[in-house]
Parts: C-alpha cells; structure tokens; sequence
C-alpha cells in the first residue's frame, strides 16, 4: 500500500485565477474590459450551476460576463442570429455555448458559427483542427486543466503512458492530443474497446472522462498511477443527492500514486481556463 496524494484542483485553480486576475487588472489599465459571453440553452440543472460559477469566478477575476439564457424551446435561428450579433461586437472577445443543448438543437451547426478567433471552448472546427495540426488556437478549457493538474504531480510527462477513457470532441479527443504533443504515449478508450480494465492496467496516467458513476476501480489502476477524474455523475444514494466521479477514489486509495476528487478536482480548473482563455483571445484581439 502506498500513500494517494489527493490533487486539490480547488487551489490549485485558486492559485491559477489570482495569477490571472494581476494579467486583468492590467489589461483593464490599457482601457481594455475582457468580455465573455455565456450561452446558456434549456434547462439542464447542472448548466444553470455551471454558469453561474463561471460568472462568480468571471466577476471575483475583474473580467466581465453577460449571460444570454434560452428556453428549451428556442429554436436554431434564434440562437444562430445571437451568435452572429457577438461575432460583430467588439466589445465581446469570447462566446461560450454550454452543453448539453437541448436534443432539437445541433450543437456542431451552431458552434462552428462562432468566430474562432472568439471561441474561448476551441470546440469550433478551425480551432480543433488548429489543434490537431498544431497551429496555435483556442483550446478546450477542460483539457488544459488537466493538463496543468498533470504537470503538478509530473515535472516530465514524456514518455508516460496516458490512457484516456473517452473520445469526444469536448475532452477525450482534444486531450488525447494535447497529451501527444506533449510526447506522452496516448491510449483512447471508448465504448468498442476490449479489455478496457487490462488496458487501464498499464497506464502511468489514467485520465476518466466517460460520465460513469465510479466505473473505475482499483482493478483498472497499476500501482503508483496518476488518476484524473473528469467524470460529473449525479446520483442519488441513501435518498440524497450527490456528484460523484468517474472513478471509485476510496476504493483506489493505497494504490493510485495521485488521484484528482469530485467535486474539487478538474471542474475548477475548466472554470480556471475559461477565464484564461477570454484574457487570450483578449490580447489576440
Ligand atoms: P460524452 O460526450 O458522453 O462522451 C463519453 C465518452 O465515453 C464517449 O467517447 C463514449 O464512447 C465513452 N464511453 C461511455 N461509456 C463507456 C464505457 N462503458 N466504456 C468505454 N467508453 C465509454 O461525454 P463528455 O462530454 O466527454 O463528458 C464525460 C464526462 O465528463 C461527463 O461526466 C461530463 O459531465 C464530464 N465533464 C466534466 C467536465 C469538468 O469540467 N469536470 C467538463 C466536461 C465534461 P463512444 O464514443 O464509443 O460513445
């Protein structure tokens, strides 16, 4: 049995935010106002939350937020003519659309109807394609997170082997990248994959991101493994309602070398990067 460090994305995403909120303050002199705009569709309750906390988080930093809220029963032009009123507004330099959008609205169509140089999420398809080529872009708020959370606990990821469980667009895919460009070996798992647990098995660097509830557990982790939990379940156990992971973390304590919690894990840190993201496309502009 070994000692699991808990990685504790709350602070360091505390940290992170304080560094960013000295980069605002001083754009803020030039007469420069970061602006981020939330889309905001449906009534997903976690949506609602997470919104929120970015604009607490947008406000303690000094950089603006406007939220545009829609029914679930917004349709696409309505939500296609906002798009293109933020793309010309200078006084915007980023647009997120939250998802999950309600099952009538085509999130890829409306995405890719922002400007990418005002893609703070680097979802749209210039952005991920910048990505996957290496041209410099947005990118996904989430997998920078992970990334800054992975290189805590490694001063060298090179050469690791990173199994990532997951490949969309939002996280598995675009980490798995940024994981290869920095020089780790890369394994994607999803829902065709065989010997999912004996793959997991041989990962120095286990990143979850398949929304499971505690799907992974100390049979999928080699001893002294880094575990990052993306994973946001909401169960309900014991007639009470709670968020729990990807990942079984009492289960995995002893055995996993560094584990990330939920909550307090990666969710701080995509909030972190959102805020980053708006300074960067700020300064692009
Ligand atoms: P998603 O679009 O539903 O993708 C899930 C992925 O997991 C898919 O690639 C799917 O494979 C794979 N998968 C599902 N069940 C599997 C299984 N039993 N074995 C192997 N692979 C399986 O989800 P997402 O948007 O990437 O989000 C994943 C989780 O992360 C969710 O819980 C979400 O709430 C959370 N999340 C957290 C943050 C954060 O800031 N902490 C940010 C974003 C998302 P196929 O491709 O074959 O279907």
């Amino acid at each position: 049995m070994i000692s699991t460090k808990i990685v504790n994305g709350k602070e360091i995403a505390d940290k992170f935010c304080e560094e960013i909120k000295e980069k605002v303050s001083k754009i803020k002199q030039r007469g420069i106002f970061p602006t981020v705009a939330l889309i905001n569709v449906g009534d997903d309750s976690a949506s609602n939350v997470y919104i929120s906390k970015k604009q607490r988080i947008a406000e303690a930093i000094g950089i603006s937020s406007r939220i545009y809220k829609f029914t679930a029963h917004a349709d696409e032009n309505e939500l296609a003519e906002l798009i293109w009123q933020l793309n010309t507004d200078d006084d915007v330099h980023a647009i997120l659309l939250q998802s999950p959008l309600p099952p009538n609205i085509e999130f890829r169509k409306l995405v890719d109807l922002i400007r990418p140089d005002k893609d703070v999420d680097g979802l749209t398809t210039v952005n991920q394609g910048k990505l996957f080529s290496g041209a410099s872009g947005s990118v996904p708020c989430t997998s920078l997170g992970i990334l800054h959370l992975l290189r805590t606990v490694h001063k060298k990821l090179e050469g690791l082997h990173a199994v990532v469980l997951g490949r969309s667009f939002i996280v598995g895919r675009p980490l798995s990248q940024l994981l290869l460009n920095a020089n780790c070996t890369v394994t994607v798992i999803h829902s065709f994959s065989k010997n999912i647990t004996n793959v997991c098995k041989t990962a120095d660097v286990l990143i979850s991101a398949i929304g499971k509830p505690r799907f992974v557990t100390k049979n999928f982790i080699k001893q002294g493994a880094t575990i990052i939990d993306v994973g946001i379940n909401r169960v309900e156990e014991n007639g009470k309602k709670r968020i729990v992971g990807d990942v079984d973390l009492e289960n995995t304590l002893g055995i996993a070398g560094a584990i990330t919690p939920v909550p307090n894990g990666v969710g701080p840190m995509t909030v972190a990067y959102l805020m980053h993201n708006t300074l960067e496309l700020t300064y692009c502009r």
